[in-house]
């Protein structure tokens, strides 16, 4: 399995080929600037809890906790360079950070979870906080739990502060449109590209791994906006019906089933125009556009050849391994990295913190045009990198972020 942390260095090494970065800096870059970890408990077991803070030359660290059996430190440690790059590339004042938990959440009570996340609080309190570090949901961690999360944060800081954490439920201090952003953003980016590229979006097909946060919104987007979304999956499979699925039905019955290949002969998905597909095979369909929303490396030196889709949209983060890249660049597929494609999540973040900051509340139609202006500009950005060097959207993207750290560190 390729580990993540391998392709950050990699990303870093590409972009130093490119252009001139202090090699002092480019050292720096390639290490965290601090690693947090320790034991928390739920139900009288221990669990190890992380948090990495990669860097803040631009601002405070930022991002997700994710809690998942599978999380260690070099998952830990990409995804913290990642932020670090992303924030960069799409120009906000934030670092990077990541932290999680090694545990698998479905197997604990409300309780328990609840007991889990206030006990990551108290281990890193004294690390984060709105001036410093700010966490927000990533997989299996949502709204609830950062409310747990800056509950816990507020009683041991003796006072209310809601910008410690992103993602919140909006009674407690949450911002409207932040727990769709990712999605939102993603499909504003993907617009954006299509403009260049001069194609209608009308009825292209769409095929989506991983139905979760950032699945289901973005399935919603697209059918809103025309695109025919044929094929959906999580963790258990997926379903797929070349005539296009209607995202809301299928989350209801995702919702009311516990998993979405239970879902083929719901509604206008029946037995006779729905199949059950495994998620190796989604990636394959022959579908204009693949968004890979579930984990990192997915899409593989071994799959890479058999994709056919000539549009990659990453919602979540590192979904193709490098070698996988390679593969993919010279098929000339056209792949939205990550830190460009899903960054409207952190971006909706730096929105609710700042509303939090400000004690001020913005309204959906502000959320999305202020999303919508900085992404766009942000897509602009590397656009224009991308056909002045010469180099595919990722290289790009990672230039672009790569100038802007480089410049707050220098
Ligand atoms: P989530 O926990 O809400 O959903 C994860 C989904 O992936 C679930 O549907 C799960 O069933 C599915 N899944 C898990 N393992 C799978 C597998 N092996 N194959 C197929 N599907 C699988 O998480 P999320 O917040 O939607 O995050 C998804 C991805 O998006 C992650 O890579 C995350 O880092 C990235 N991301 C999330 C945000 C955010 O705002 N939530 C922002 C940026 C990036």
């Amino acid at each position: 399995m390729q580990n993540p942390f391998d392709s950050v260095i990699e990303q870093l090494e590409n972009v130093s080929k490119l252009i001139e970065v202090d090699t002092k800096i480019l050292e720096k870059l390639k290490k965290p600037n601090k690693i947090l970890e320790g034991e928390v408990s739920a139900g009288g077991k221990k669990y190890h809890a992380y948090r990495v803070q990669y860097n803040n030359a631009r601002g405070p660290y930022k991002g997700g906790i994710r809690y998942h059996p599978q999380v260690n430190m070099d998952e830990v440690k990409a995804l913290a360079a990642w932020m670090t790059f992303k924030c960069a590339a799409v120009n906000i004042p934030y670092g990077g950070g990541k932290g999680g938990i090694a545990v698998d959440p479905k197997g604990l009570t409300r309780d328990e979870l609840e007991e889990l996340s206030r006990g990551w609080v108290r281990l890193f309190f004294k690390d984060i906080g709105p001036e410093k570090d700010i966490p927000a949901p990533d997989v299996y961690t949502n709204p609830q739990i950062m409310e747990w999360m800056v509950d816990e944060y507020s009683k041991l800081a003796g006072k209310p502060t809601p910008a410690a954490f992103t993602g919140k439920p909006i009674e407690r201090g949450g911002s409207i449109g932040r727990e769709s952003s990712t999605s939102e953003g993603g499909i504003i980016i993907l617009l954006e590209l299509l403009k260049k590229l001069g194609k209608d979006p009308k009825g292209l097909t769409v095929a989506i791994q991983g139905y979760g946060n950032v699945g289901h919104f973005a399935a919603f987007y697209l059918h809103e906006k025309g695109f025919k979304v044929v094929a959906l999956s999580d963790s258990k499979g997926g379903i797929y019906n070349p005539d296009g699925f209607e995202p809301q039905k299928i989350f209801k019955c995702k919702l009311e089933k516990g998993a979405l290949n239970q879902c083929h002969i719901e509604g206008s998905v029946t037995d006779a125009e729905g199949k059950k597909i495994t998620n190796e095979e989604l990636l394959e369909l022959d579908v204009d556009i693949l968004i890979p929303a579930a984990l990192e490396n997915q899409i593989t030196e071994e799959n890479a050849n058999n994709i056919k889709a000539d549009i990659i949209l990453e919602l979540a983060n590192g979904p193709t391994t490098p070698k996988a890249d390679t593969i993919l660049n010279k098929k000339r597929k056209i792949i939205v990295p990550d830190i460009l494609a899903n960054a409207g999540g952190v971006v909706g973040s730096y929105f609710e913190w700042l509303q939090n900051m400000k004690n001020d509340k913005w309204d959906e139609k502000k959320f999305s045009e202020e999303l919508n202006k900085n992404l766009v500009l942000a897509f602009e950005d590397i656009w224009k990198k991308s056909k002045e060097l010469d180099i595919e959207l990722r290289t790009a993207a990672y230039v672009v972020a790569v100038e802007r750290v480089a410049k707050a560190m220098g």
